[in-house]
């Protein structure tokens, strides 16, 4: 039982833990909450990334748990998918709220996407959508020509699938 830290109280049960909206099917979560918006556990994880993972699997190292809902709070986990940021950003692009694209023609790579274009299993043409820029620049940054010196950091200390995104976007 280790996900439930025992300070004097009994856990909650899962099923206590959220109320079934009928209309759009999401489960929105009645613990705490983030400053995004998004469900807290009281051990200060995502509640959905946490849903997701006692519900269907293990969330593999640098993945996201993203929202088919569009939901935050929503943590059935029907409504879950593991995405990667690049997916994350598509989804955004999509839904219209990403501020960068193929509009800006000064867009750039940051250490953050170039470490998740390398991890990526898409086309550089769809990366280059997703990240407005060129196809070129994906495949300089996959092969290292440029950006030689990122590497992933992620701390191999954290437990897997719980650290901190790269960015406040979206997830
Ligand atoms: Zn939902």
């Amino acid at each position: 039982m280790s996900e439930y830290p025992m300070r004097g109280r009994p856990p909650i049960p899962w099923e206590d833990r959220y109320i079934p909206e009928p209309n759009s099917g999401c489960w929105l979560w009645t613990g705490g909450w983030m400053s995004d918006g998004y469900g807290r556990t009281s051990d200060g994880k995502k509640a959905h990334r946490w849903a997701y993972e006692i519900n269907v699997s293990k969330i593999p190292k640098g993945m996201l748990v993203c929202h088919r809902c569009d939901t935050r709070s929503c943590v059935n986990p029907a409504h879950l998918f593991l995405g990667t940021h690049a997916d994350n950003s598509r989804d955004m692009v999509r839904k219209g709220r990403s501020l960068r694209g193929t509009k800006n023609p000064r867009a750039k790579l940051s250490p953050g996407d170039v470490i998740e274009i390398r991890n990526s299993e898409h086309s550089s043409y769809a990366l280059a959508q997703v990240f407005g820029v060129s196809s070129r620049t994906i495949e300089s940054a996959r092969s290292g020509e440029t950006w030689p010196d990122v590497t992933d950091s992620r701390d191999p200390d954290l437990p897997d699938g719980w650290q901190a995104p790269d960015t406040d976007e979206g997830f």
